[in-house]
């Protein structure tokens, strides 16, 4: 029997994009030899500001068509401020396949590891191991200007919507659930907060009541109910008791950001987002034009997004040595700060995105 391989869709992007999708290629390579048991073909698909300055396309000819067949898609980062459409607005073919593939649910782990400063005093701090579930497709941002939808818009009133539909909410409570059933047979707590505003918009309420009815579908999970402003004061009060969050789109966009800064700084905010059929993995920081090409960026929130990639494909498949990839990863990264092996410039140390990277691979070669 042959070993299952896997065609990944990699865009490198724009600015650090680059440099830190070379780093999470090298790192999951380095996993793929130690482990054996399926191969990853890296397909380089040219898409980004700069391609758009060049030829007029955010996307290279037929990229579109390989981003569709691929096992999953791994991306870098895109955009560069000084290179825009007429109307102002940033090159984005990322929000086009997020559109494109329906891809609802975004992942973003928040955990706090060893040696990176600490946020907020209290020692529990250090116990920080949550996910935010952001609904990704509709929301607040169901009328956001990038998908010009027709909502009212004059010089004397402009109205956005806040849409939530059934479909899509039972598939996202649903993923919730399923996540946090995971994260339980990891020894993880594995309960589910909804977070909302059920108080006071009807959209938010629906949210809840469909959450209500599909948690009845999981009763070995333990279910809880947060409004959004509430959970703000709890990430700051005790974000170490949480351990999955579901919410709304531009609630989670907020909520994510609060709580990524409680553990850390860009470099470490990894970030999936998938759909029935597709998933797409980038780190949740931009391009930071501000020290691309100087071997400064973190290359670890690409090396986490690598690693839920991995998670991701072996749902999907069912190959073992998959799942054990990513946790080999994850381990050498907690490992890597336990011992203080890891230093990125990001948190003050003397390691660029180099020497980051080469420290991840020999950890994942060497610490099994
Ligand atoms: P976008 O709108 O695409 O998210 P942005 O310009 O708002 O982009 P980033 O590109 O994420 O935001 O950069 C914000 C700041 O964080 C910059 O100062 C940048 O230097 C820093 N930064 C972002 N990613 C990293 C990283 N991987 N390592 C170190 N610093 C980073």
């Amino acid at each position: 029997m042959g070993i299952s391989s896997f065609q990944i869709a990699t865009i490198k992007g724009d600015g650090i994009g680059v440099d830190v999708t070379e780093s999470a290629m090298a790192v999951m390579t380095a996993a793929q030899e130690a482990l054996g048991g399926f191969a990853l073909n890296f397909d380089l698909v040219q898409a980004g500001a700069g391609l758009f300055r060049e030829t007029g396309q955010d996307i290279e000819p037929g990229g579109e068509k390989r981003i569709s067949d691929a096992d999953a898609i791994f991306l870098g980062a895109i955009g560069l401020p000084s290179i825009r459409h007429p109307d102002g607005t940033e090159i984005s073919p990322h929000l086009r396949l997020r559109e494109m593939f329906q891809l609802y649910a975004g992942i973003r782990p928040v955990k706090a590891y060893a040696n990176i400063p600490r946020r907020l005093s209290s020692p529990e701090a250090d116990n920080i191991n949550l996910v935010i579930l952001r609904e990704s497709t509709e929301g607040l941002f169901y009328s956001a200007a990038v998908h010009r939808r027709d909502t009212v818009a004059t010089n004397e009133e402009v109205q956005d919507i806040l849409r939530i539909t059934r479909a899509t909410t039972e598939k996202l409570h649903d993923f919730a659930f399923k996540l946090a059933h995971k994260r339980k047979s990891k020894g993880l707590p594995g309960h589910v907060t909804c977070v909302d505003k059920a108080n006071v918009f009807r959209s938010m309420a629906f949210f809840r009541k469909i959450f209500e009815e599909r948690a009845a579908q999981f009763p070995d999970i333990e279910i809880g109910f947060s409004y959004v402003d509430a959970q703000a004061l709890d990430f700051v009060r005790k974000p170490w008791a949480f351990d999955v969050l579901v919410t709304e789109n531009m609630f989670g966009d907020i909520l994510s950001d609060l709580a990524g800064g409680l553990v850390g700084g860009m470099g470490m905010a990894a970030c999936g987002e998938i759909g029935d059929e597709h998933g797409l993995f980038q780190p949740a920081h931009g391009s930071a034009p501000d020290i691309m090409g100087e071997d400064k960026a973190n290359p670890l929130a690409a090396i986490l997004s690598g690693a839920l990639m991995l998670e991701y494909l072996a749902d999907k498949s069912s190959v073992s040595a998959l799942s054990d990839a990513a946790d080999l990863i994850e381990h050498a990264v907690e490992t890597g700060f336990a011992q203080n092996r890891l230093r990125p410039m990001e948190f003050g140390g003397d390691m660029g995105t180099r020497k980051v990277t080469e420290e991840v691979i020999h950890l994942v070669k060497h610490n099994r």
